[in-house]
């Protein structure tokens, strides 16, 4: 077996990490961990650390790590048929019955099911699929996609220019020109202090329609949103606002995609954010805990009504011209199977919704009171802790102060993982939906401690 010296010098100098510092890493200055086994919520790596993953991974491990169930699906299905096309109609038992399962559990009005690889490619593909659907109505100029600031969708040239988050664009000359950012409904941070809640949906309302009436209706294709803005910072939208936004979209005849990479399969602690928040979106973004993450699957959830746009389309000229490789793989397929099989048997979507408003109550009870705790927000389980310099005057760390890093680093010492969100101070938690209620109180515990450590005693 390679040493551990061994490993970190290849790791060096062969592996280009995504989302990393590549200079720091290679000249070993940056954070680097190599993660040798998981079991429930816990990972080990090689240096002997067992650490409570406070995030999933990416907020994608839904059911845990070392499940023996997806195992040995997916062995089984390597066996049997690791890969086969889906193209021009072909199909596997594996791949089939996930796309039966994820209809049955789809909202009412949702048609079939395309699977790719990982979130950004669903992201792709749906916006294809919204170009496409406005050619074949004859509306060729209807094409820009509103996407919202601090909206996270992906790292592809289209996805990464919906992503609202400026190190995503900076030095790749993104975003695209079709692409169109309005407001984050982030309450937390209102322009006015004074706003009400319905004051700021009504804010954001006004921002998007001035946006419609400055580009054209008919020029504007989709919208596209998480259900609960993710990796911008862990925000649910005020109370209201997606029946209000939906309201605006459905008048200009703006199609709406759920991106529920993050939200789908249970994460709020309903199927899908679009029930948990009454959105009646023409396409869903799915992936992460399609899976958990077993292996790499995505799924374009496609509403009736561009559906029938879209047989039509083919009908007028021929097979549409869209498809991977390893659309559909038989191995992720099996791996979704199962996985949706132990979030109906383990009750995870119910554990989601009881477990994660436990954290919430107790994140808010051990640090809402604390001077540099701006607020403690969550749905279903997802937790953040936003970090302020001036709790009342709402005035925020200096981005070079690393205040939300540091906490997390802190965290990370005593045991568990969580993620410093890429813009502002906020501490994310994303833990996987199996946590249990005594897992819950260890991180609450743990992130009281790290912020007394970094930040002093607080007491307000
Ligand atoms: N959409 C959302 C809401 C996401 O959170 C992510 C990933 N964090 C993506 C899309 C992109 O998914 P992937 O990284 O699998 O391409």
């Amino acid at each position: 077996m390679l040493t551990n010296d061994e490993l970190a010098k290849w790791d060096r100098e062969s592996f280009f990490h995504p989302s990393t510092h590549l200079g720091q890493f290679a000249r070993g200055e940056a954070a680097q961990r190599i993660v040798t086994g998981g079991e429930g919520v816990f990972i080990t790596d090689r240096d002997g650390n067992r650490l409570l993953d406070g995030f999933a991974g990416l907020y994608c491990v839904n059911v845990g790590y070392g499940r023996p169930e997806i195992a040995q699906a997916i062995a089984d299905q390597a066996k049997e048929l690791a890969y086969y096309h889906a193209y021009a109609g072909h199909g596997s038992e594996a791949n089939i019955t996930l796309a039966k399962m994820v209809m049955d559990r789809a909202p009412d009005h949702m048609a079939r099911v395309y699977f790719g690889l990982g979130g950004s490619d669903a992201n792709e593909t749906n916006i294809k699929l919204v170009w496409y659907y406005n050619n074949i109505l004859g509306r060729p100029e209807k094409k820009k996609i509103i996407s919202r600031w601090r909206g996270y969708h992906g790292s592809g040239l289209m996805t990464g220019s919906l992503t609202g988050l400026e190190l995503f664009h900076k030095k790749f000359d993104l975003p695209l020109a079709q692409v169109i950012h309005t407001d984050a409904p982030y309450y937390y941070h209102r322009p006015d202090l004074a706003m009400s809640e319905a004051d700021f949906v009504a804010h954001c309302v006004a921002r998007l329609e001035d946006l419609i009436a400055t580009e054209g209706a008919d020029t504007i294709a989709a919208f596209i949103g998480e259900p609960v803005l993710g990796t911008g910072g862990i925000v649910p939208p005020p109370e209201g606002y997606w029946p209000a936004i939906q309201k605006v979209l459905d008048r200009h005849e703006i199609l709406l995609i759920a991106d529920e990479v993050v939200t789908g399969f249970g994460r709020l602690g309903s199927m899908f954010g679009s029930d948990h928040y009454g959105m009646k979106p023409d396409l869903i973004t799915s992936a992460k805990g399609l899976t958990s993450a077993y292996a790499p699957l995505s799924a374009s959830i496609v509403g009736q009504r561009m559906w029938d746009v879209l047989m039509q389309g083919t009908d007028e000229y021929g097979v549409l011209g869209h498809g991977w490789t390893y659309s559909a793989h038989p191995i992720g397929a099996a791996a979704g199977i199962a996985n949706l099989k132990l979030i109906d048997d383990l009750g995870l979507v119910q554990n989601a919704a009881e477990v994660g408003a436990h954290l919430l109550a107790g994140m808010r009870e051990a640090v809402g009171g604390h001077a540099h705790v701006g607020e403690v927000r969550g749905e279903g389980m997802l937790c953040a802790v936003e970090l302020v310099a001036d709790r009342d005057r709402r005035r925020f760390f200096e981005a070079s102060e690393t205040m939300g890093a540091k906490v997390v680093a802190a965290m990370l010492k005593r045991g568990v993982i969580a993620r410093a969100m890429p813009q502002g101070d906020i501490i994310g938690l994303a833990p996987p939906l199996c946590l249990s209620r005594e897992e819950a109180d260890q991180i609450v515990t743990v992130t009281r401690d790290a912020i007394v450590e970094v930040l002093g005693p607080g007491s307000a």
